[in-house]
């Protein structure tokens, strides 16, 4: 019945299209598991219930990332919990109410958090509800969606859990004054759609287009299409000819698109896919036999899962800088910017080099993918539905500014 069903609020922000992506994981294997039992709601919390200028978030986020400078020193001003404390403090008491509002109208059993910026606001928003008795006592989650270097907004001690994707962001977690009981590492959450079986490669190509046998690589730039895709395919023409096929993935960049499909085709040029934005990327990777893509964890932690091997062209500025590490230690690819050596790395993966040597760089990324993550973090939240509230007191107080700023004087 109607009234045994359980309310998840999912919180996010499109700040690039990770954090969208991982709620939409989450609801769909909640579907795919308990069917209609749970109500999952995806909300962007800063833009449909903030007042103006904190509602303007998510562009402020997409101007800024692209000016790599600005985004750096915004990042690394707030990083340190001395600032973004007191800040996050001082904001909310513009946006609290309207918080509290949208708490009230969607009166969740638990609160999921998908977005760096969505801790310490709503915890407090949602401890004083608590308190005075307008919400019933429930749990708060945070998945972090980033892979390893991330803003330490992502980690306040008044969650009661936190779901992390790595190592990295576990020890992050535990440096911003989390207690192990209250994290927990499953990894990203990806779409459901990555954990099913696909047709047999040849069999899947034709499906979509593609020369059953030529060797083939994905281009991706993130949502957004971001990166030098243009001119990486112009060298890859150049050095590889008619010997590969390249897919390029635009995302939502559309003159990218329309630039790709004037560009000379037939004897001596690669044979070229150009899509723009697609919901059947685990066929695109499933086809290829190798990925090139900026260091978007979701993009990486998806090629991790289809076994392909990655070569990074970039990443955002500081959270993204650790993916590449991680990439390269863990030998499943490799970094680098410039595409005429990108098309040399491509030549020496899929043409020229030890086929030994690049078939077991897919096998290890196949071994670090999890896809099964979504599915794990899904039956904790579920869970955490019905789990007892627990509060994780003066340590929440002190990293959310009420009882910590009085504790000063
Ligand atoms: N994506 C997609 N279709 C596209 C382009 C991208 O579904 O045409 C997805 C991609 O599979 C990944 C997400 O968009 O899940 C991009 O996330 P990522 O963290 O890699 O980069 P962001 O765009 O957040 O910077």
């Amino acid at each position: 019945p109607e009234s045994e069903k359980r309310r998840i609020l999912i919180g996010m922000s499109n700040t690039g299209g990770g954090h969208k992506a991982s709620a939409e994981a989450i609801k769909a294997a909640f579907q795919e598991t308990y069917g209609d039992k749970y109500e999952i709601t995806i909300v962007d919390l800063w833009k449909e219930h903030t007042p103006t200028p904190f509602n303007a978030l998510p562009d402020t986020y997409s101007f800024l990332v692209r000016n790599a400078i600005l985004w750096r020193i915004t990042y690394q001003f707030t990083n340190p919990k001395l600032i973004h404390v007191p800040y996050l403090s001082a904001v909310s008491a513009f946006v609290s109410r309207h918080v509290s509002e949208a708490l009230d109208s969607y009166n969740p059993d638990l609160v999921v958090s998908v977005h760096p910026l969505m801790q310490h606001i709503p915890i407090k928003v949602l401890r004083d509800r608590i308190k005075s008795g307008a919400s019933k006592p429930i749990n708060f989650a945070t998945v972090v969606t980033d892979f390893t270097t991330c803003h330490n907004t992502w980690f306040c001690p008044g969650a009661t859990r936190c779901f992390v994707p790595t190592e990295y962001c576990r020890d992050l977690a535990i440096s911003n004054e989390m207690d192990a009981r209250q994290i927990i590492m499953h990894g990203l959450p990806i779409r459901p759609a990555f954990s099913r079986r696909l047709p047999p490669k040849p069999r899947l190509r034709k499906q979509l287009g593609m020369d059953p046998a030529l060797p083939a690589v994905l281009l991706v730039g993130g949502g957004e299409g971001m990166g030098a895709l243009e001119e990486t395919v112009a060298q890859l023409d150049g050095r590889l000819g008619d010997k590969c096929q390249v897919v390029v993935i635009c995302g939502r960049n559309q003159k990218l698109q329309e630039r790709l499909r004037e560009r000379p085709a037939g004897p001596g040029h690669p044979l070229l896919h150009v899509r723009g934005f697609v919901d059947n990327i685990h066929e695109w990777m499933g086809a290829c036999d190798a990925i090139i893509t900026k260091a978007g964890p979701g993009t990486i932690a998806e090629a991790l899962i289809a076994g392909l091997p990655i070569l990074l062209n970039g990443n955002v500025p500081c959270q993204e800088e650790g993916n590449i590490p991680y990439v390269v230690d863990n030998r499943v690819g490799a970094f680098e910017t410039r595409p005429d050596r990108i098309a040399a790395i491509m030549d020496s993966w899929l043409l020229k080099g030890s086929r030994h040597w690049f078939e077991d760089m897919g096998k290890r990324a196949r071994a670090l993918g999890r896809p099964e993550a979504v599915y794990r973090i899904v039956d904790d939240l579920a869970a955490l539905t019905e789990e007892p509230y627990f509060d994780f007191g003066p340590a929440t107080s002190a990293l959310i500014g009420d009882d910590g700023a009085k504790k000063k004087k």
